[in-house]
């Protein structure tokens, strides 16, 4: 009777196991996947890769389907019994909404690594990866033109010796990674196309790129090359747009892809190479979120997906330099300009012997600049800091205006008389008045770009300039409209941030400047030197690209700091060996692998509180060999409101610096009121 019954009991089980398929749905939210029931009838048709409308928190959600269980998956199972657990009951998938899988098998894998590596979500890292409309059901559009009104069909150049030499060693492998270390003005364009073209048939190219407001230049010569068979990704793109470029390199209507850093998740399914140019640009990581390296997951993709990927710079990463010298990356060096141009003259302007008859230009850019207009060629000045004055001061008591959200100084904008938080993007209006002491001597200390335009039009009327920065690029193709101005000879001079100093290739720059070097050399972090000498010597780089020499002059008031030694003699090698030796010293990137985890509170006090929580926690870990700096509060105090404190893991193994982070991370979890963020690989310590 016993037996009987227990054997009636398998035979249900067994009919329960073959009717029942469970699939596991990711949605873009900071979350892993979550379980559904498939209906009989969508078993034969249900992929992975498919997206499913299913039912969620009582009302109907679109995710994708990443994994397929004919058994009852281990979430709908009581551990160790085996039996199915009661209290959870699953919910059946609603509809497919594709008839293929949407998302091809390798970036389902590229989305796994990403969260894994990055401590973060898949659902997160799908976000990233997938554009959001497919998951909100909106249409297609039809894509504006972007930038030329024809096509323009260039042939291939003739190599210069280098470029051969560069393109048959690139040629020669068939995977692996191998870093262009390319003088400004080497080719590198020429050479990233013809690696392009030397692919098999059927292969497809990812080219990255660090931003928009410097690559319509490289969007024309790719496309003067390939014509149709590129389509450019960038964050200008409407819905409708993204939408139409998305489906074209998914159906493998285009060959090759242009774009910044989330054009590396281009869901291509038979990719052979990719592209990174300007390797070393901060651009490529994302600050917010999911804090990727572009750069990074492009080189893991290059692993996952058995492919060569090209990193070239003039100025490469001490990462990639490193990985070069050691073998890791191949080397390529290039150190002459095509046509036997040369590099520019550097000089370095000492500021403090200047005389003070004007806010930020020193009299011998002055007069190099007025001789470049009546010599008809053009220049390019660079300050890299917008706004008109980062400092709005009181004269009596020296009360400066910050941030009420952020603790940071405001930056006074002129053309909206408005003192603006280049954080959060709150803004005052400035007071006639002091509000801590009354003071009606109010000033304004310090120089931003706009207020060196109005220098310059004051000094040099008759020099006609533009202005690039993140607010006059704010509008859609403007900065493709500068950069046409320049190209075409209708300006004489380009100002702007460090959004002027690299990438562009414009023949007729003799001069390039730097205003206030001291910027970029004093920003408390152990990559200000290695941003510093990168940001001049592209700078540098811009002048003297066509028929006539190029001239860089660097404004500073340390013109004895030693990365200038390496800036006049465009002397890459010796700035790396330098530098190279301080970070074996320090122990800090290459040598090792640095995790950040910040902290953000609402109030100080309850920071304060809170934290002495999280350090007791540290203090019972085991080490493992892994250095743990802080909690020390972060050196911008407050963000938005909160309060901020952090930690720093640095190790050699990164598996285990991973392990520790986690395990930190997993130990407070339970202390409320605080906000965690992790910083996988951080570029900056701010
Ligand atoms: P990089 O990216 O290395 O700074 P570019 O790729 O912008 O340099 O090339 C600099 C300039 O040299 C461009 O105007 C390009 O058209 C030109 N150029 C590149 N290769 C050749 C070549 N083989 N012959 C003639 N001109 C070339
Ligand atoms: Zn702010």
């Amino acid at each position: 009777m016993v037996k009987k019954k227990k054997r009636w009991t398998i035979r249900c089980q067994i009919i329960i196991y073959l009717k029942t398929m469970h699939v596991n749905v990711l949605f873009p939210i900071n979350s892993e996947a979550f379980t559904y029931l498939v209906p009989q009838e969508l078993q034969s048709y249900i992929k992975v890769g498919f997206r499913v409308e299913v039912p969620f928190k009582r009302t109907y959600k679109t995710g994708i389907v990443i994994a397929i269980d004919r058994k009852p998956s281990s979430t709908s199972l009581n551990k160790g019994t085996g039996k199915l657990k009661k209290s959870i009951t699953l919910k059946p998938v609603k509809s497919l909404l594709d008839k293929e899988p949407f998302l091809p098998a390798n970036i389902l894998k590229l989305i796994t690594w990403v969260s894994q590596y990055y401590l973060s979500t898949s659902g997160l890292a799908l976000k990233n990866a997938v554009p959001s409309a497919f998951f909100t059901g909106k249409k297609a559009g039809k894509p504006r033109i972007v930038y030329e009104e024809e096509i323009v069909k260039l042939k291939f150049l003739n190599l210069t010796s280098d470029q051969k030499r560069a393109l048959s060693k690139i040629n020669s492998e068939d995977k692996g990674v191998f870093l262009i270390h390319g003088v400004t003005g080497s080719g590198k364009t020429e050479i990233y196309m013809r690696a392009v073209k030397s692919l098999p048939e059927g292969k497809q190219a990812i080219v990255l790129v660090p931003e928009i407001a410097i690559t319509s230049q490289m969007i024309s010569r790719f496309r003067s090359n390939f014509g149709d068979e590129v389509v450019f990704l960038h964050s200008g793109l409407s819905t409708g747009e993204r939408i139409t470029q998305w489906q074209k390199i998914r159906t493998g209507k285009v060959k090759i892809v242009i774009g910044v850093r989330s054009a590396v998740f281009a869901p291509f399914s038979n990719l052979g190479l990719i592209i990174v140019d300007e390797e070393q640009e901060a651009s490529y990581k994302q600050f917010e979120g999911l804090r990727y390296s572009a750069r990074d997951v492009a080189l893991a993709r290059g692993k996952l997906e058995n492919i060569k990927i090209i990193l070239g710079s003039a100025t490469p990463s001490m990462e990639a330099y490193y990985a070069a010298k050691s073998g890791t990356f191949h080397y390529i060096q290039i150190d002459k300009r095509v046509e036997k141009k040369t590099l520019p003259e550097v000089e370095i302007i000492d500021m403090t012997k200047e005389l003070k008859d004007t806010f930020s230009l020193s009299a011998k850019l002055v007069d190099a600049l007025k001789q470049n207009v009546e010599d008809h060629k053009q220049s390019l000045i660079m300050l890299n800091r917008r706004g008109y004055s980062p400092y709005f001061l009181c004269t009596d008591c020296g009360h400066t205006h910050k941030c009420p959200l952020c603790n940071i100084t405001l930056i006074y904008h002129k053309d909206t008389n408005t003192m603006n938080c280049h954080y959060c993007g709150s803004w005052l209006n400035p007071e006639t008045l002091c509000p801590e002491c009354g003071g009606k001597e109010m000033k304004y200390l310090g120089t931003g770009t706009q207020r060196v335009e109005e220098e310059l039009n004051r000094l040099l009327p008759e020099l006609s300039l533009e202005r690039m920065d993140r607010d006059t690029t704010q509008k859609k193709l403007s900065h493709h409209r500068i950069v046409k101005q320049m190209e075409e000879r209708k300006i004489d001079l380009l100002l702007g941030t460090q959004m002027v100093a690299k990438g562009h290739d414009f023949p007729e720059v003799t001069i390039s400047a730097v205003i206030s070097a001291d910027i970029a050399l004093n920003l408390p972090d152990f990559r200000s030197a290695e941003r510093a000498f990168q940001l001049f010597t592209q700078l540098a780089g811009r002048a003297g690209r066509g028929d006539l020499p190029g001239k860089a002059y660097i404004q500073t008031y340390e013109p004895d700091h030693f990365v200038f030694d390496y800036v006049r003699n465009h002397d890459c090698i010796g700035f790396y060996e330098k530098e190279i030796n301080q970070r074996k010293e320090l122990s800090y990137p290459p040598f090792s692998k640095l995790i950040r985890i910040i902290f953000g509170f609402r109030t100080k006090e309850k920071a304060k509180k809170i934290i002495s929580n999280i350090s007791t926690v540290i203090k019972r870990m085991e080490h493992n060999n892994i250095e743990i700096l802080g909690p020390a509060p972060a050196p911008i105090e407050k963000i938005r409101n909160l309060w901020r404190w952090h930690l720093i893991l640095k190790g050699r193994n990164a598996k285990t610096l991973r392990m520790t982070a986690r395990e930190i991370v997993f130990k407070i979890d339970h202390l409320k009121d605080v906000k965690v963020d992790i910083d996988v690989d951080p570029i900056n310590l701010l």
